[in-house]
C-alpha cells in the first residue's frame, strides 16, 4: 500500500496500521486460547496474536496483587494454552492456586504455556534480602513494567515467541503481528517521549511503585509514597509526614493508579494544594486507554495536565 504523503505522520501510520492489521487478519491465524493475568497483557497478546480468543483474568479497575481465585478464573485457565501474567511474583497470591484448581498442564510451566513478562527483561529495584518487617515488597523486582515501552517490545518479541513454540504452524502470522506493532510501537516511542518533554526532572508524591516504570522512562521523580510500607495503606502519621514533604513546593502532583483508593491523596490533596491524578493502571483504566497506545497516551496527557 502506497502512503500519500500528504497526509500527516499519525494518519500515515494508521492507514499502515490498518493495512497491516488487515494484513494479518485475512491470514488464517490458528486461535491460541490465552489467559492474561491482567489486561496489558491481553492488550499485548491481542496485538500479537489479533484471532487469538483471549481473556484477562483482571481488569485495571482491580488490585493485581489481590485476587480471588474464583470458580470462573479456573474455569478459563482450565481451557488454556497458554497464560500471561507479569510475574516478579505479582501473583504470588493468586496465581498459584488458580494453576493447581485448573489442574491444567499446558500453563503449569514457562517451558510449556506459562509466560512472565518480566522473566524476558531487567526488572528495576531488585532487593538482595527481604524480611517482613519491610512489608509487602517484590524481592524479584518491580513487576509493573507494562509501562517501560522498550521493556515492552522485548516482551512483546519473547511472548512472540513464546506463542510459535506452541503453535508453530502459524509461525507466519505470529511474525508478521510483532513486525506490525514493532514498527507502530517504535515510531510511537519517540512522540511519547517529544510530548513529554516537559514531564522530565518532575517530581511527584505516588501511591505504591505502581508508575515506577513511567516516572523512570519520562526522567520523573517519585520523592514519597502514600503507602508507609508496600501494600500497606496511608496512616495519618505518614500522611502528616507527606504534607510535611509536600509543604518544600517542588512537588507536581499526588499520583494514583485507577484502582487504588483516593482516600489519602484527597486528604494530602486538600491540605497541600497539590491536584490528584488518577493514571489508568492499565487498558481499560480510563475511557480514553482502549489499548496499549491509548494508554500511554493517556497516562502522559494526564501527567501534563498538572504542567499546566
Ligand atoms: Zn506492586
Amino acid at each position: 500500500m502506497r502512503i500519500n504523503s500528504k497526509l500527516s505522520l499519525s494518519k500515515g501510520l494508521k492507514a499502515l496500521t490498518l493495512a497491516l492489521t488487515l494484513g494479518v487478519a485475512n491470514n488464517a491465524v490458528a486461535g491460541l486460547n490465552i489467559f492474561a493475568c491482567e489486561p496489558e497483557y491481553a492488550a499485548l497478546a491481542k496485538e500479537l496474536a489479533p484471532d487469538a480468543k483471549i481473556y484477562s483474568a483482571t481488569t485495571a479497575l482491580q488490585d493485581p496483587h489481590q485476587v480471588q481465585a474464583r470458580p470462573s478464573l479456573i474455569a478459563k485457565m482450565r481451557q488454556a494454552d497458554l497464560a500471561i501474567c507479569a510475574g516478579a511474583d505479582l501473583e504470588v497470591g493468586w496465581l498459584p492456586m488458580l494453576q493447581m484448581k485448573s489442574a491444567n498442564a499446558k500453563v503449569r510451566s514457562t517451558d510449556q504455556g506459562l509466560f512472565f513478562a518480566a522473566e524476558q527483561i531487567e526488572t528495576l529495584d531488585q532487593l538482595d534480602s527481604v524480611d517482613r518487617s519491610m512489608g509487602d515488597v517484590h524481592a524479584k523486582g518491580n513487576p509493573h513494567l507494562h509501562f517501560d515501552p522498550k521493556r515492552m517490545l522485548d516482551v512483546a518479541k519473547a511472548l512472540t515467541a513464546k506463542m510459535i513454540q506452541l503453535d508453530p504452524e502459524a509461525k507466519s502470522d505470529y511474525d508478521a503481528a510483532l513486525a506490525s506493532f514493532s514498527l507502530r510501537w517504535q515510531a510511537a516511542i519517540p512522540k511519547w517521549q517529544a510530548k513529554a518533554k516537559p514531564l522530565q526532572g518532575g517530581k511527584v508524591i505516588a501511591y505504591h511503585s505502581s508508575f515506577r516504570y513511567l516516572f523512570n522512562w519520562l526522567g520523573m521523580e517519585q520523592v514519597a509514597d502514600l503507602e508507609p510500607k508496600p501494600g500497606i495503606p496511608p496512616s495519618s502519621s505518614h500522611l502528616a509526614s507527606l504534607l510535611n514533604r509536600a509543604k518544600q513546593g517542588d512537588v507536581l502532583a499526588i499520583i494514583i493508579a485507577s484502582y487504588q483508593s483516593e482516600r489519602g491523596a484527597d486528604w494530602l490533596a486538600e491540605r497541600s494544594e497539590l491536584p490528584v491524578l488518577v493514571l489508568p493502571m492499565s487498558v481499560g483504566g480510563n475511557d480514553q486507554s482502549v489499548d496499549l497506545f491509548s494508554l500511554y497516551d493517556s497516562a502522559i496527557d494526564l501527567l501534563l495536565s498538572a504542567k499546566q
